[in-house]
């Protein structure tokens, strides 16, 4: 079982889960460093890839599908013609990693 987002945008992509080779999720920045858009990644053959993005400039959300080439990826919002970039996605699905605290032992003695 995949479990779906909280939060699910306007604009989704219609994937089968179990076949996708490739799956990012990652938030966009505007100019001033605030988180206002994200990009979702996704591909069944690492060729074809399927993406939804919201615009961290103008907040206009909007999907499509191509090849994408070598990376950087540069895609461009139809709507205010910025283009965002896609760089350094991961190879296979983000994985959550659990948020453990310090893995320090109380009698922790050592020389530094
Ligand atoms: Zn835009």
């Amino acid at each position: 079982m995949v479990k779906e987002p909280e939060n699910e945008p306007e604009v989704t992509l219609e994937l089968d889960y179990d076949r996708l080779d490739y799956a990012t999720n990652r938030e966009m920045e505007n100019d001033e460093g605030e988180k206002t858009g994200f990009a979702k990644v996704a591909s069944y053959d690492m060729e074809n890839f399927m993406y939804v993005i919201k615009c961290p400039y103008c907040e206009h959300t909007f999907k499509g599908e191509g090849e994408l080439g070598q990376r950087p990826w540069w895609i461009e919002c139809p709507e205010c013609g910025r283009s965002s970039n896609i760089y350094r996605i991961k190879d296979k699905a983000e994985k959550k990693v659990k948020n453990r605290g310090p893995d320090v032992p109380d009698d922790a003695d050592v020389d530094v």
